[in-house]
């Protein structure tokens, strides 16, 4: 098996060596392909307006100066010489559960892969406190990683689908187990716009997420992983609300 690593914190974070080291359980035909820097929050985004460089920081190990999907373009298209079976992305260091899909540049990742049609698995690790936390952060990833991918990697995935992973913030003897679930969502207002000065007297803005306040819906991610368990999501990239096409349908008929 041949695996494509990427993700959205940028080559040299520590999510895409725990990453490196769940891959090596299943293979050693492993290529990485990142961003040089970090691009949380950047989604589905593809530079167009400037160049992107290449950079080779080892055997089979490149970075990219652009947006994960840049990273994945790059990847399969001048990096690899032959397709990979797999693409993984993360494992990112916060946790993309719920509407965090379409901003997240580590599920989009994921997204370009699986337009590629490769089976693209996207996975996070939630973490509970911000900055820069004590002791093992992806203990839970880093111990129940190989378990969450074999059941993925036995069988196909259907065509334009991913998979999005999300490990609960404890120990990895503290997981309960694993739930196959369903997108959440967010309370919208959780977000926040911090008002500042910067050193020469102007106004600056910067965006921020509170602590979430969980609708926590039965059967959803978010559920999961306030239960304790890692949260497996299946996702598709059809965005079309096939309910409303009948009802919006008719709102054209004279
Ligand atoms: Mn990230």
């Amino acid at each position: 098996m041949r695996i494509l690593l990427t993700n959205d914190d940028g080559i040299h974070a520590p999510g895409l060596e725990v990453l490196e080291a769940i891959a090596r359980e299943f293979t050693d035909d492993i290529w990485i392909c990142a961003p040089d820097e970090e691009q949380s929050g950047m989604g589905h985004a593809l530079t167009l307006t400037r160049p992107v460089r290449l950079r080779q920081h080892g055997d089979r190990r490149f970075s990219v100066t652009g947006t994960p999907t840049d990273s994945v373009t790059m990847g399969l298209r001048k990096v690899m010489d032959e397709a990979p079976d797999v693409i993984l992305s993360g494992v990112n260091r916060g946790a993309n559960l719920a509407d965090d899909i379409t901003y997240s540049g580590t599920a989009s990742a994921a997204m370009e892969g699986a337009l590629a049609g490769i089976r693209s698995i996207a996975m996070s690790q939630v973490t509970t406190r911000h900055g820069e936390a004590d002791g093992d952060t992806f203990d839970a990833a880093r111990n129940w990683g190989k378990r969450v991918l074999e059941p993925l990697f036995s069988a196909p995935l259907p065509d334009r689908t991913l998979v999005n992973v999300n490990f609960p913030p404890l120990s990895a003897d503290a997981v309960k187990g694993i739930r196959v679930t369903r997108q959440g969502f967010h309370d919208y207002s959780r977000g926040t716009v911090v008002e500042g000065r910067d050193p020469r007297g102007f106004k600056y803005f910067w965006f921020g997420l509170d602590q979430i306040e969980h609708t926590l819906d039965h059967g959803t991610d978010l559920e999961a992983i306030d239960e304790g368990h890692i949260s497996v999501t299946p996702l598709q990239l059809d965005l079309t609300h096939y309910t409303s096409l009948g009802t919006l349908a008719d709102r054209y008929q004279g």
